[in-house]
């Protein structure tokens, strides 16, 4: 469900006409809806309705600050995975009480600094990492909320880069060493064992691996209680899909997602913290791009766009698809051709899609990738000396800037000539 709809033949963003965005703020551009973000954190929250769970957003997804005040309004924690990404969540309004913190390679600065602010939870992934927390909590004289995130060796059926919970991937801590884990846990200064992690990887379809690792997770609850282990809270991570082509309603819905959670977690007496990043804000965002031109070549037709992969790089990266929809509704009776949608950088994997069937466009039509909000601008680049490009909020019918395009002498800025090549 999205708020980006044909009205009178024009793409819009909740009530926004896309072409108007564009006049102010040239393109490419990204724009998310207010709307879609809300609904979306609200299918989530109500579908945990009676269970102890709360919700801490995926800052790494979309780390935009107005949405993150947007959803933290509403009541969203965060789950950070750097010392930028703490302090910007908490700038952003989102109280450090409601912060968890995961990643394999937190440094010392990035423990301790997450000891002084004062947030939820950091979910250790090592017994390195946890002798080192243990270490700088003492020294500072307190303690450190902690969750051992596991890996509970389970093959979430989806794209290699973005699975995590195997056992050959570097993440969480092995599931046949964890008991011996949490018992040091439970001895070392400085730790306050709180719960235990997982996060078995994202845009999963399927249901049934995180059936497994739940049932993991429950397992190992139970018997560390029977040692007098007491876990408190249990993170169930993020990772649920969504739906990248618009008539496919193959993703789970949260609301089955949250039945499993009852079914696995509901006699333990546990608080449940959810980490949702795609499934808030994938939906919510679009990254408008313009035709520039439209190219013959000797064996395909290619669409050059001013959009490239250094914008939005998960066709490049992970082979995704994103539905490409022109902003001007073509005419039913339209002749569909398939063409090669690329970017402008100098790199052959610059390419959206393959034989892609669209429309008629001409230059300067503007066209729209769905499903863009999360690990879109999140994960742009500057590469071939392109400025980030401009994000930009829709509520109803209004639209703020919220990220603007940086001059190229801001881009430049902390750049340097020694005195020598004076
Ligand atoms: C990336 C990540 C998430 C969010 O994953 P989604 O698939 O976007 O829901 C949650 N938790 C951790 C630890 C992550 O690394």
């Amino acid at each position: 469900m999205d708020h980006f709809t044909y009205k009178s033949g024009i793409l819009h963003a909740e009530d926004v006409p896309l072409p108007r965005i564009a006049e102010s703020v040239g393109t490419p551009f990204y724009v998310y809806s207010s709307a879609t973000l809300e609904h979306h954190y609200r299918v989530i929250t109500e579908a945990f309705t009676g269970q102890d769970a709360h919700v801490c957003f995926a800052t790494k997804t979309n780390g935009n600050k107005a949405v993150l005040t947007l959803l933290g309004r509403l009541g969203a924690g965060a789950d950070v995975v750097s010392v930028g990404e703490m302090r910007h969540a908490i700038a952003a309004g989102i109280p450090a009480k409601r912060v968890v913190f995961s990643g394999v390679g937190k440094t010392r600065d990035e423990l301790t600094a997450a000891l002084s602010l004062g947030i939820a939870q950091i979910n250790v992934e090592s017994e390195p990492e946890l002798r080192a927390l243990s270490e700088f909590a003492s020294a500072m004289g307190t303690l450190a909320p902690v969750a051992l995130r596991i890996n509970p060796d389970v093959t979430a059926d989806t794209h290699d880069k973005i699975s995590t919970g195997r056992k050959e991937n570097k993440f969480g801590i092995d599931w046949a060493t964890a008991p011996a884990l949490f018992r040091l846990a439970n001895t070392l200064p400085g730790i306050d064992l709180k719960g235990v992690a997982v996060h078995i990887g994202s845009q999963i379809l399927d249901l049934a691996p995180f059936r497994a690792a739940f049932l993991r997770l429950r397992e190992l609850v139970l018997s560390l209680r029977g040692e007098g282990i007491a876990l408190k809270r249990v993170d169930l991570g993020g990772g649920l899909g969504v739906p990248y082509h618009r008539d496919d309603p193959s993703s789970p819905a949260p609301s089955a997602y949250a039945a499993l959670a009852k079914e696995c977690f509901g006699d333990l007496g546990v608080t449940l913290i959810l980490e949702p990043g795609r499934l808030i804000a994938g939906n919510a965002g679009l990254l408008v791009s313009r035709v520039v031109y439209v190219k013959e070549g000797a064996a395909r037709k290619f669409l050059i766009l001013d959009a490239g992969f250094n914008d939005l790089v998960r066709p490049a990266m992970y082979d995704a698809y994103h539905e490409i929809l022109p902003v001007e509704q073509p005419a039913p009776d339209a002749p569909y051709e398939p063409l090669d949608v690329v970017g402008p950088i100098c790199e052959t994997g610059d390419l959206f899609a393959r034989q892609r069937p669209l429309p008629p466009l001409a230059p300067d039509a503007l066209v729209a990738f769905a499903t863009a909000g999360a690990y879109g601008a999140a994960m742009s680049s500057t590469y071939n000396g392109r400025p980030l490009v401009p994000e930009v909020l829709v509520k109803g019918n209004r639209f703020d800037v919220v990220r603007r395009r940086p001059t190229l002498a801001e881009m430049t800025a902390l750049e340097s000539v020694p005195e020598w090549l004076k």
